[in-house]
């Protein structure tokens, strides 16, 4: 996972302070020796680290804060804001022109994601802003990349503009623009070459593409597992082309964090999205207020929300909610809730936004084992109607049955009806206090 390992220390540091009725000028001190230290080891700027730890070691011997009645957590709140804030305080928007089509012109290293994060950002906004996109496809050098474009727009029926490999980039994209006017796109998103290293004849090349484009964004695609480097690249980049924000790409890497937590505070260009897979819809809007929490251990639970109403169907979790209010949830709802909650994403991933994931024993370096969840997911398939509606007619020849039909053994088949069975009088109990129904309490 990114940012584990700094994660972890940063934590352990709160840990001791969290709980303090005082705090003196010399825990304040060694609390930032230690977050120096953890944000070093994360590959962070130096620069960036001491700017960091001063203000915290400022705000943390404040007034407001030392004789404050909650210190400990006062002090941590300190460290929150001051993490938000390296990573830019609020989330940047994208910046959409007044007079449509908005132009997103990506560029950077061969290998940072431009292609990938290009389409993925076609589908994304066209998703959340109803746009009609076109992608063109300037990239003549790296073989396969037009093939790349042409193909992931295929997938997600988005047209791409390509005059193949031999008209040079600038022209592609001049041509591209009058595409895009002609046919009433209102948005364009444009794929450059990278090279290998930063090279003059590439950035004279950007600049010209940029000024036959007129774009509203300059996006600078990062790869977040190049630490240092990608603060290095983002500053060649802003001086020659005045970035407006960068995509940093493989945070579900194990990063150390670095890059993302480096790159605002040197160039001044935000993180306005961040990849999270190489899936098209594996792109998250970037919300450094949430980052910082995640890293902080204090759960992320608004992206949670959001994922899951992005992929839970609205009407089926209500009458999902209905039935589990009546108990009249079968084996088959719960079949459903499964797949539900696996559209989500990979498990492990969900589990890393709950608060407090970290600090649960086990839970950390968990595997989440979907080989388990397909098992379930078997096993539930083997059942008849009936069985499914009232388990408690599963007998034991029954269940030989089931356990055969779904290549598992009588064993599996009894611990899936017990958690069943706990997972509905857990239900029960939640609904008796009134308490809203929490929809990830699936019993693996
Ligand atoms: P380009 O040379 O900059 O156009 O890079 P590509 O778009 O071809 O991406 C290079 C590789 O990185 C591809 O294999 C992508 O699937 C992969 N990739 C891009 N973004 C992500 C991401 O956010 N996470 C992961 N895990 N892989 C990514």
């Amino acid at each position: 996972m990114a940012f584990e390992s700094l994660s972890d220390r940063l934590q352990a540091t709160m840990k001791r302070i969290r709980g303090r009725g005082k705090v003196s000028e010399a825990d304040v001190k060694q609390m930032t020796r230690e977050i120096r230290l953890a944000l070093l080891e994360a590959d962070v700027n130096f620069k960036v680290v001491k700017k960091f730890v001063k203000s915290i070691q400022e705000r943390a011997v404040g007034q407001e804060v030392l004789k404050s009645l909650t210190p400990g957590q006062q002090v941590i709140k300190v460290v929150q804001e001051e993490l938000t804030d390296l990573m830019g305080g609020t989330q940047t928007k994208i910046n959409f022109a007044l007079k449509p089509p908005t132009v997103l012109l990506f560029v950077g290293l061969q290998g940072a994601g431009k292609t990938t994060s290009a389409a993925k950002l076609a589908y994304y906004i066209r998703k959340t802003h109803n746009k009609n996109p076109l992608m063109i496809a300037a990239d003549i050098y790296r073989p396969a990349a037009i093939k790349q474009l042409q193909t992931l727009g295929g997938q997600l029926n988005i047209p791409v503009f390509s005059l193949g490999d031999k008209v040079s980039p600038v022209e592609i994209v001049r041509q591209g623009m009058e595409q895009a006017r002609a046919n009433h796109h209102d948005l364009v998103l444009i794929d450059t070459a990278g090279r290998l290293h930063i090279d003059e004849g590439l950035m004279d090349e950007l600049e010209q593409i940029k000024e036959v484009s007129h774009p509203d964004e300059v996006f600078l695609v990062v790869d977040a597992m190049t630490g240092q480097d990608a603060v290095n690249v983002a500053t060649a980049f802003n001086d020659r082309l005045s970035l407006t924000g960068v995509v940093m790409t493989k945070l579900d890497g194990d990063t150390r964090g670095g890059a993302a937590l480096s790159i605002r505070s040197v160039t001044g260009t935000p993180i306005k999205f961040v990849g999270m897979g190489e899936k098209m819809d594996a792109l998250e809007p970037f919300h450094p207020d949430r980052m910082a929490s995640r890293i902080l251990g204090m759960g992320d639970v608004l992206s949670l929300i959001e994922k899951a109403q992005a992929t839970i169907d609205e009407e089926k979790a209500r009458d999902m909610q209905q039935k589990l209010l009546s108990v009249t949830f079968t084996l088959d709802d719960f079949l459903e809730q499964i797949g539900q909650v696996r559209n989500m994403g990979p498990l492990e991933d969900l589990l890393a936004m709950m608060p407090g994931a970290n600090r649960f024993k086990g839970m950390k370096n968990m595997q989440v084992d979907e080989k388990k969840i397909d098992q379930i997911q078997a096993i539930i398939r083997s059942m008849t109607p009936g069985e499914k509606t009232d388990p408690d007619i599963i007998n034991a020849s029954r269940k030989k049955r089931i356990a055969l039909g779904s290549g598992t053994s009588v064993a599996d088949v009894n611990r899936l009806l017990k958690q069943f069975k706990d997972m509905k009088k857990m239900m029960k109990q939640f609904m008796g206090k009134g308490k809203k129904r929490n929809p990830f309490n699936l019993p693996f």
